[in-house]
């Protein structure tokens, strides 16, 4: 039963079909088998090349969001496991990372790469059971990005001389890392690649409800040899990641998440040594021109809002529609939402995944109810969700205001909040009237329009005729309340050099 349910609109195509007459064609289920992914009971720490008890001896469960079973039970790290973890790497660092050569570097960072190749199919299975999110996805994008960022960097690791930051940059020391639980392992990517290849040792913080893909990396980190204590994984929640950013062994910094919890980190942080790169929120506006082709451009809308179930720092969360296509474009939108299939993430077909957790849910539900009590209108897919687990229908607001709620506080889930503008500066002013500049995407047939957009949109990445594209050579960031710093590419290297 389908929880949320259109509220307004019934007869979207105009010839009397209502929105569930419209939904997609039935396909047979096509599961993928689990059987690869060699879940176990229980997982310690990764500490020194080796899986160890936490000292404290507690451990928290995993669960997968799509049924509420348990997969696993994961181990806390205390206070005096981050110590631990720290004086390993710091002594990683000293005795041998520092000491390593750069091509030397490069050979661990490319076995592991061909390691997570290898094990693609496994750690795809482990990622959506973990998450929530589509096989498809995790199979066609979080893998296979994750694997070319070990190799991307892989390259850059003999070649620092080269990268712009003088001949002989070094690194920071030891980095201490906390990702997100959107994109488990491609955040660990983002991270560990770049800070290894520059020569730092780490200490790696995944988010409590996915550390399974960290610590199925971790088992590669042994298959490849890399050396003990270079890269440690330590699982835990918020109090984990405070012990990480307050140590005093900890040279750097690399925070992803939320706004509200990296600008807490920032003032911690700002009275230490530490070197600090924060990648936060965002309220990605996409911008769509009367011009723009119509077919890609829904396909590009739908994209930017509802992959990964919206859980996606950079999604094209505002949509602004210019004034003499909006009735047309939102029309085919919710026409398009209606045929995304919605369930179990493990069928191949699945478009959309569970919700991460059930605070997410809550947080979700929370902030759409702002958008009816203030006045847009509704339309939410007539899907059936399942029973169990955590699950929110694809859904889009019309009639939004600037002012509204929907209109400025991220949602992080899979609801579209769509604005009409009449003029270019108009939709620059509107896409720019937030406190997030993560990213932003510009739809139209003319390159000199899009350009003149892009060049006065607030944002640290712009699409053009296109949205969410990820590229390991590409770098990301933000600015303003959406960070600092960059992920990928060569300016991926500056946040782990002494530059
Ligand atoms: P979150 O801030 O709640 O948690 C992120 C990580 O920080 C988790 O590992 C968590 O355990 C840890 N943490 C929580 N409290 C902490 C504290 N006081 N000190 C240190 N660590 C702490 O965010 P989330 O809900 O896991 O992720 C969603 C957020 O991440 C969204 O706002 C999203 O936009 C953002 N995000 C940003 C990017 C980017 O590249 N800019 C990418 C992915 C996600």
């Amino acid at each position: 039963m389908c929880e949320q349910t259109s509220s307004v609109v019934t007869d979207l195509n105009g010839d009397g079909r209502s929105l569930s007459q419209l939904g997609s064609l039935e396909y047979d289920p096509a599961p993928e088998s689990v059987a690869v992914a060699h879940v176990r009971p229980s997982y310690g720490l990764f500490i020194d090349g080796v899986f160890t008890e936490p000292s404290a001896h507690e451990q928290f469960v995993t669960l997968n969001p799509a049924n509420e079973e348990v997969l696993a039970t994961v181990a806390r790290a205390s206070s005096n496991d981050v110590d631990h973890a720290v004086r390993v790497a710091r002594r990683a660092y000293e005795n041998v990372w520092s000491k390593t050569s750069g091509a030397e570097r490069a050979k661990y960072l490319f076995r592991i790469a061909r390691l997570i190749q290898e094990r693609a199919r496994e750690l795809a299975v482990i990622e959506t059971l973990d998450n929530g999110k589509p096989i498809r996805e995790s199979r066609d994008i979080d893998i296979p990005l994750a694997a070319a960022h070990f190799f991307y960097y892989a390259g850059w690791a003999d070649k620092l001389g080269h990268a712009g930051f003088g001949p002989e940059p070094q690194p920071i020391g030891v980095a201490g890392q906390i990702i997100p639980w959107n994109f488990p392992l491609l955040m660990a990517a983002w991270k560990l690649a770049p800070a290894l290849a520059a020569g730092n040792t780490c200490v790696l913080k995944p988010a409590e409800t996915t550390s399974l893909s960290a610590l199925v990396l971790a088992e590669i980190l042994q298959q490849a040899e890399l050396p003990p204590g270079v890269a440690n994984i330590v699982t835990g929640d918020g109090a984990t990641g405070s012990d990480l950013v307050d140590h005093p062994g900890v040279d750097k910094i690399a925070f992803t998440g939320s706004t509200e919890v990296g600008r807490g980190i920032q003032q911690r942080v700002a009275s230490s040594h530490k070197r600090l790169t924060l990648e936060l929120g965002g309220k990605g506006a996409n911008i769509v021109f009367d011009d723009a082709p119509i077919d890609e451009m829904i396909e590009g809308i739908i994209d930017g809002i509802f992959f990964n179930q919206g859980h996606v720092c950079c999604a094209g969360s505002r949509l602004l529609v210019q004034e003499t296509v909006a009735d047309e474009v939102l029309r085919r939108l919710v026409r398009r939402m209606e045929q995304l299939r919605v369930g179990d993430p493990m069928d191949k077909n699945t478009d959309v995944g569970a919700i991460n957790s059930a605070a997410q849910l809550a947080r979700i539900e929370e902030l759409t109810s702002y958008g009816e009590s203030e006045g847009a209108t509704r339309y939410t897919s007539s899907c059936t969700l399942p029973d169990k687990g955590y699950w929110f229908a694809p859904t889009v607001f019309a009639n939004v205001a600037q002012s509204h709620r929907i209109a400025r506080d991220e949602i992080f889930g899979p609801v579209l909040s769509v604005l009409t503008f009449r003029t270019p500066e108009e939709a620059v002013v509107k896409a720019n009237n937030t406190n997030y500049g993560l990213a932003c995407g510009v739809w139209s047939e003319k390159g000199s329009r899009a350009l003149w957009v892009a060049q006065r949109l607030r944002a640290g990445v712009i699409w053009a005729n296109t949205y969410n594209r990820f590229d390991p050579s590409s770098p990301f960031g933000g600015v303003r309340e959406s960070g600092f710093g960059r992920e990928g590419g060569r300016h991926g290297l500056e946040a782990y050099l002494n530059v």
